[in-house]
């Protein structure tokens, strides 16, 4: 069956349309069609690639019909144009959307009804950019094939098994009854990476503590015991936890409450301060890219240096964290754009971390093609790269949906 599959995020929209079926291995397999429209301030860059090699790539100023009528052009390129792999859109079976935020009640994937994008709508005051892009991208869906189910799948799913301690903030208590806790989110791959990490080990994986690190724009680590999600770094909303491409991660909240009194930012500033205009980018002055960053580094550039600096303290800072909710851990697994790609990142957390017995090998992390594993036989830890494959994922609870169904 072929599976539509929409990622929403603040300023991008991908989606990738997979061949699957219940007989399809547990291997993940690429998808047949892959398209992405990136926004910026006023420009929108649409790249599509499907599995005959045929590409598209525009780089354009946003239309004036709205990002849900670019989503909608992408769309078609499914069945129409030199990207089309499909000859009319009834072929797709089912749709599966990535929602960021499912609260305390939308902790396993569902079928999209009004009452579940209600509750979607209803956590939009907590994650208001991500679920109202996966409420625009369900709509498009309902006026494009309106009669294909979808499916929702959220990403902070993983982690409804974080124990009390570890999701209760040591605020007075009526904050966890007003639903203010850790939820954690990136959960989607932190789940895929672990299970991976088990079937490429063989390994009982009820016997393993892993610790997933999720570095791409947005970045967060899962500490997982048994296969379950006992900790995480992220915590009421994405802002918490590690230092990311544009967002600061966790800092003294004295300092908002001094930010506010002293009048140097006020409510609407702060949320742009933090979610935009910190982490790598607000510490370089240069980029939110960790690529820019190297290489501003090793063009001397100091404040480069220190974003870079900053985001391996704090990355080993909570991987011990995490290490310690778990007891000591057995596998370190890196994946998404900064995990995946960036030896210097990979090594430079190894290096600092090698007292919790990890031990990595150099030329392997140098040249490693994910999903492989870059720690020298005898390891304690056992060291992975896992490639992030959250569309694939959420495909493949498509079928696992619908085969319940017929059920
Ligand atoms: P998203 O969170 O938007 O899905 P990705 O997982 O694609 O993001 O990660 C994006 C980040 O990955 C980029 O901002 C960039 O910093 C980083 N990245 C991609 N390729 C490399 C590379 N070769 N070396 C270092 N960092 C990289």
């Amino acid at each position: 069956m072929k599976i539509l599959v929409l990622n929403s995020g603040s300023s991008s929209q991908k989606s990738a349309l997979f061949e699957l079926d219940r007989k399809s291995s547990a291997e993940p397999v690429a998808p047949l069609w892959e398209g992405k429209l990136d926004w910026d301030v006023d420009h929108e860059v649409l790249s599509i690639t499907n599995s005959s090699g045929n590409r598209i790539h525009t780089n354009s100023k946003v239309s004036s019909d709205g990002r849900q009528a670019s989503v909608e052009r992408l769309l078609r390129n499914l069945w129409s144009g030199p990207t089309a792999v499909l000859q009319s859109a009834t072929e797709i079976h089912s749709a599966g959307h990535r929602i960021v935020h499912g609260g305390a009640k939308l902790t396993q994937p569902v079928m999209v009804t009004s009452e579940v994008k209600r509750a979607i709508a209803d956590l939009s005051a907590i994650a208001p950019l991500h679920n109202q892009a996966g409420l625009e991208g369900i709509a498009l869906i309902e006026k494009l094939l309106p009669s294909v189910p979808q499916i929702a799948v959220f990403d902070t799913g993983f982690h409804r098994t974080l124990p009390a301690a570890a999701k209760t903030y040591a605020g007075p208590y009526d904050w966890y009854e007003r639903g203010i806790r850790r939820f954690g989110f990136h959960g989607i791959n932190h789940e895929y990476c672990a299970n991976r990490v088990m079937q490429l080990l063989g390994r009982d994986p009820k016997n393993l503590r892993i610790i997933s690190c999720h570095l791409g724009n947005g970045c967060s680590l899962a500490a997982i015991d048994g296969g379950k999600s006992i900790d995480t770094t992220m915590g009421f909303t994405p802002l918490e936890g590690l230092m990311m491409g544009t967002r600061a991660g966790s800092i003294d909240p004295g300092i908002l409450t001094h930010l506010l009194r002293t009048k140097y930012a006020g409510e609407h500033d702060l949320d742009a301060i933090l979610n935009h205009k910190s982490g790598l980018l607000g510490i370089s002055g240069i980029s939110n890219d960790m690529r820019d960053i190297l290489e501003a580094t090793r063009n001397g550039i100091e404040r480069a240096k220190l974003a870079f600096d900053i985001f391996i303290h704090r990355l080993c800072s909570e991987i011990a964290a995490m290490a310690a909710s778990l007891g000591g851990f057995d596998v370190l697994v890196f994946t998404a754009g900064i995990g995946e790609n960036s030896a210097e990142v990979r090594a430079a957390a190894c290096t600092q971390l090698k007292f919790l017995g990890i031990e990595f090998d150099p030329a392997k992390n140098a040249t490693v093609k994910p999903d492989a594993q870059i720690s020298v036989p005898g390891s304690n830890v056992d060291v992975w790269v896992i490639r992030a494959q959250e569309d694939w994922s959420i495909a493949r609870e498509c079928v696992r949906m619908s085969e319940q169904g017929r059920s």
